[in-house]
């Protein structure tokens, strides 16, 4: 069957880069998590004491670092040249500093390159923010995820939780909105539903019921 290219978007913890994985393992296709690839550049901008705010100097560690993703048995880790970053980059510090790191135009412009590159060859799953706007624009697939805020701070809560970090529900639901703000209002490829992207609602809905739904709209368009 013909590789496909599948972009799914949303907001902050809508549950985008679980099902992508899953369907990426499914189809037997590449995932590509964007996301990280914003956070990892932000690890590097916190570690190398660079302000968040010089595009100049964030483009300059994206040229003097690569950022790369190996593929293991136990999931995808990613790397900035020798250096496992896979947990570091999943940090309060980086999450609550990246969506500035995201909004230089300059930066995006770079990643989008390389996510395009990654892209190019079809059969690939990625999600992030502006995928099937500006890096996809031409995925046979697009959807768009979202979820109340409630229902995502109660996800990345009890997320929390089970791997034994201790977080307030309100701050976390705060520090979503924030992200949320930040990434749909800034003016380089904010966060917004691509014209042909379909919606779901995933307030209430399981992994398993996100999945299905979206593999319904993969054989409605094949
Ligand atoms: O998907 P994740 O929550 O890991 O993304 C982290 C941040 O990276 C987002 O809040 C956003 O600021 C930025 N991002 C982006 N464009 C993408 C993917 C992520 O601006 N395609």
């Amino acid at each position: 069957m013909k590789k496909i290219s599948i972009a799914i978007d949303g907001p902050a913890s809508s549950g985008k880069s679980t099902v992508a994985k899953i369907l990426a393992e499914k189809l037997n296709y590449i995932y590509c998590d964007t996301g990280a690839m914003y956070r990892a550049l932000t690890y590097l901008a916190i570690s190398n004491n660079t302000k968040l705010e010089d595009g100049a100097a964030l483009c300059e560690l994206l040229s003097n670092y690569a950022i790369t993703f190996k593929q293991q048995p136990e999931g995808q880790l990613v790397f900035v040249d020798e250096e496992d970053v896979t947990e570091a980059i999943r940090q309060q510090d980086v999450t609550n500093a990246v969506s500035i790191v995201a909004a230089h135009a300059e930066v995006r412009k770079k990643l989008v390159e390389l996510q395009q590159q990654i892209g190019k060859q079809g059969g690939i799953v990625m999600d992030g923010r502006d995928i099937g706007t500006t890096v996809l624009p031409d995925a046979e697939v697009k959807i768009f995820l979202v979820a109340s805020v409630e229902e995502r701070a109660e996800r990345r809560y009890k997320e929390n939780i089970s791997k034994g970090i201790e977080t307030d529900f309100d701050t976390l639901k705060k520090e979503i909105e924030r992200r949320d703000h930040i990434d749909s209002t800034r003016e380089a490829s904010p966060l917004v539903q691509a014209e042909d992207a379909v919606r779901i609602d995933t307030t209430g809905l399981s992994i398993v019921e996100v999945v299905e739904a979206i593999e319904a709209v993969i054989s409605e368009k094949l």
